[in-house]
Parts: structure tokens; C-alpha cells; sequence
């Protein structure tokens, strides 16, 4: 195959922090290694759809705000596309592609029956009131209403948006289509249809992954020292969940920098002062910065925050022994061979955030059979999911002598390479 002009970063001595060309790269080796023509890399480089949308908002001063918000379909070979709408003031309409490819590569992973889409929204919600919220959450699925749908691409929440967001855009689908739709989009609250452990679920699906991968590594997490970076959704239930199980939680981060105490911090404290954008550093003095929690003394770090955290720069001097990824992209390929030489257990972001998607699908079957289920279903068939992906990457790892980043793409790829063959596509 010949490799993309974009995924060749070795000419400059910069590292790659473009993750576009980042996951292109890692494709194209997943798909040599499964013997798949140069014709499927370049369907799966690129999203097939992507549309770009500007939203005019009439902000609490009077004046009216113009927002621009991405929409970006990978592909529906497989199925309906599927992914979460970010609200971020460093959202880009590269990041936006990349985004959309890892959900496809999720969905093909945890074998649901979707391809991948995301969505994004330039925009800083910290510095947003309810009703210009209320008003730009509307104005999108406007803007997006005739590429979305209940079988045409499924929406949900991701960084800095909430069950609250879920249920506006919900409520705008179902005005535009005339009927009450809730398996338009996932992550809604309980009473507009929404799942039991929808919430929790990337952190569940992340604990879970990371219960497997310690065992490979003889490390009992009763005990074990945990350095977690991000405390939104998935940073904060996962700190919840590992400290009730007895890990001792040595250093979390959010945006502002870190905190760190070597016995262990006090979890349900700091869960009770965060704020609902995950923020309580900022409540204290004695904080570090987010390089020197990457170095922090510990067995485990999970990175649960944005993309390019961990990099060529950091990647020698972290001291844990096993890597799980809660963030999207938060390891650069630099970094991922560093720490893979290291002999650093890296559980791949595809594989280890999961949870969330897989519960979505859980929550639109609800949907779509107007039949709910317990607590306790959903917690039972996401727990069989996650260890079934985690053992057949980790084994395909093992028997391939790849990385598990690598195995991940390759599994992840497999399903819609061949839904397009079936088509005809390819
Ligand atoms: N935004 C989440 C993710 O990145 C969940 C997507 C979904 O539930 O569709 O996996």
C-alpha cells in the first residue's frame, strides 16, 4: 500500500499530534496485517459524510452569537452511524473526523450493529447560561435534522454534554419529525426513556477492562495505586468505582492541574465539592501540574481527560506499569512504541471507553421494543462484553505480536471492511 502524504510526520523532527493522521496510520497497518487492499483504506481514511453547520444564537446580552458545529458520519456499512456530539471551545473539524472513526472502530470492537459518527460544537458551556445552552442544542439538531435519525445516525453525549442536552435535542427531533422519538438519540434522562447505567457506563466498561488487564499483570487493584487525569463523567465515577473496590487513588487532574497524596486521596470528598464540568482543583493550593502527575509513583494511570496527554516527552519517565485509555486518543503513536517497548500494558482508548456506546445501544434496543430492563441486565451483559473484547484483543496481541492498539484497529476494522465487501463497495 502507499502510504498518505498526511500520515508521514517522520520527515520533521515534530512529534504528530494530529490525530487524524494518527489513527489513518495505525488503519493502514491493521488492514495489511488482515490483508485488505489499498481500495478499503481509502473508504475507511475518511468519514463518508461530513457536514459543517453554523448556529445563530441570541445570547443573554442581546446580541446574537453565530456558533459553527461539525457533524461527521464514518460509515453505515455495518449499520445505522452512531456517536456523541462534544461541546468544546477546541473542537476542529479534523478532530471531529478522528472522533468519528474511533466510534466505528468501537462499534466494531464491542460488535454492535452500527457504524461511527460524531459531533462537535465550538463552544465553551463553562461560560454558557441554561437558555443559551437550551437555545444552541436546539439550533443543531436544526441544522442536522435530515442526516440524523433513529436509523440514520444516533447521537449522545461526550465531553461537557449531560442527559439535560440529550433531552432538548430529543424534544427538537421529535417536533421536526412529528412524533415522540426518544431512539433518536442516547444518554437521555430515565424518564424520557433513558437507560439504567447509561451514566456510569464508560467508567464501568473502563473498571472492567482494567480489573482484566491487572490480572495479566498479577496486580490486585485492592491496594493498588491509581493515578487517574480528568474528572468529568467517565474521571469521576471511575475514581468512585476503583476507591470503593480499595485501590488508593494517588493523584487526579482536571483542567486546572493535579492533586496528589501518596496514602491516597479522599474520593468521596472531592466528588462531593467537583462541579458539574468535573472541576475542584481549583479549590486547593497545594495542586502539581498535569505533567508531574504523569510521573507520579504508581501502578496504574488512566487518562481520562483529551486527546495527546501522554507523548514522547512524558512517555520515559511514567513509572505504572499498566496504561487504560477512558480518553479518546490520549496516547500519541511516538508514545505508544515507548511505552509498548517499555513492556507498559497500554489498554487502547477504542476498547477501554466502550462501556458508553455499548449501554447507548442497550438504551435505543429499549427504544425501539418500548420494554425496559433492570439495573442489574444492563450491568450483566456490558460486564460479558468488555471481558469478551478485552480477550480477544489481548489474545490477538499475544498471538500476532502486536500492540494492543494494533490488535484493537484490527479487530475493530474487520466487521466493516467486510460489510462494505458485502455490499459491493470495495
Ligand atoms: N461519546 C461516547 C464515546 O465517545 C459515547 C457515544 C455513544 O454513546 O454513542 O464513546
Amino acid at each position: 500500500m502507499v502510504a498518505d502524504k498526511a500520515v508521514d510526520s517522520t520527515e520533521e523532527n515534530h512529534e504528530n499530534l494530529d490525530v487524524l493522521s494518527s489513527t489513518r496510520a495505525v488503519i493502514m497497518t491493521a488492514l495489511e496485517k488482515l490483508g485488505y487492499s489499498n481500495e478499503v483504506y481509502e473508504l475507511l481514511k475518511d468519514p463518508l459524510r461530513m457536514m459543517t453547520v453554523r448556529i445563530p444564537v441570541r445570547m443573554d446580552d442581546g446580541k446574537v452569537k453565530v456558533f459553527t458545529g461539525y457533524r461527521a458520519q464514518h460509515n453505515d456499512a455495518v449499520g445505522p452511524t452512531k456517536g456523541g456530539i462534544r461541546f468544546h471551545p477546541d473542537v476542529t473539524e479534523k478532530e471531529v473526523k478522528a472522533l468519528s472513526i474511533w466510534m466505528s472502530l468501537k462499534a466494531g470492537i464491542v460488535n454492535l450493529p452500527y457504524g461511527g459518527a460524531k459531533g462537535g460544537i465550538i463552544c465553551d458551556p463553562r461560560h454558557m447560561s441554561f437558555r443559551e445552552l437550551e437555545t444552541l442544542s436546539r439550533g443543531y439538531v436544526r441544522a442536522v435534522s435530515q442526516i440524523v435519525g433513529p436509523t440514520k445516525d444516533i447521537p449522545a453525549p461526550d465531553v461537557f454534554t449531560n442527559s439535560q442536552i440529550m433531552a432538548w435535542m430529543m424534544d427538537e427531533y421529535s417536533k421536526i419529525d412529528e412524533f415522540n422519538n426518544p431512539g433518536f438519540i442516547t444518554g437521555k434522562p430515565i424518564v424520557l426513556g433513558g437507560s439504567h447505567g447509561r451514566e456510569s457506563a464508560t467508567a464501568k466498561g473502563v473498571t472492567i477492562v482494567l480489573n482484566e488487564a491487572a490480572k495479566k499483570r498479577g496486580i490486585d487493584i485492592e491496594g493498588a495505586r491509581i493515578v487517574i487525569q480528568g474528572f468529568g463523567n467517565a474521571g469521576s465515577y471511575l475514581s468512585k468505582f476503583l476507591y470503593d473496590q480499595g485501590a488508593k487513588i494517588v493523584g487526579i487532574a482536571d483542567a486546572h492541574g493535579a492533586l496528589h497524596d501518596p496514602d491516597g486521596l479522599d474520593i468521596d470528598y472531592l466528588l462531593d465539592r467537583r462541579d458539574s464540568f468535573g472541576t475542584v482543583t481549583n479549590l486547593f493550593d497545594n495542586t502539581i501540574t498535569n505533567k508531574e502527575l504523569f510521573e507520579l509513583d504508581c501502578d496504574i494511570i488512566i487518562p481520562a481527560a483529551v486527546e495527546n496527554q501522554i507523548t514522547r516527552e512524558n512517555a520515559h519517565n511514567i513509572k505504572a506499569s499498566i496504561i487504560v485509555e477512558a480518553a479518546n486518543g490520549p496516547t500519541t503513536a511516538e508514545a505508544t512504541k515507548i511505552l509498548t517497548d517499555r513492556d507498559i500494558l497500554l489498554v487502547p482508548d477504542v476498547l477501554a471507553s466502550a462501556g458508553g456506546v455499548t449501554v447507548s445501544y442497550f438504551e435505543w434496543v429499549q427504544n425501539n421494543q418500548g420494554y425496559y430492563w433492570s439495573e442489574e441486565e444492563i450491568d450483566q451483559k456490558l460486564h460479558e462484553i468488555m471481558i469478551d473484547s478485552f480477550n480477544n484483543i489481548y489474545n490477538l496481541s499475544e498471538t500476532r505480536q502486536v500492540d494492543m492498539r494494533l490488535a484493537a484497529y484490527m479487530i475493530g476494522v474487520r466487521k466493516m471492511a467486510e460489510a462494505a465487501r458485502f455490499r459491493g463497495w470495495v
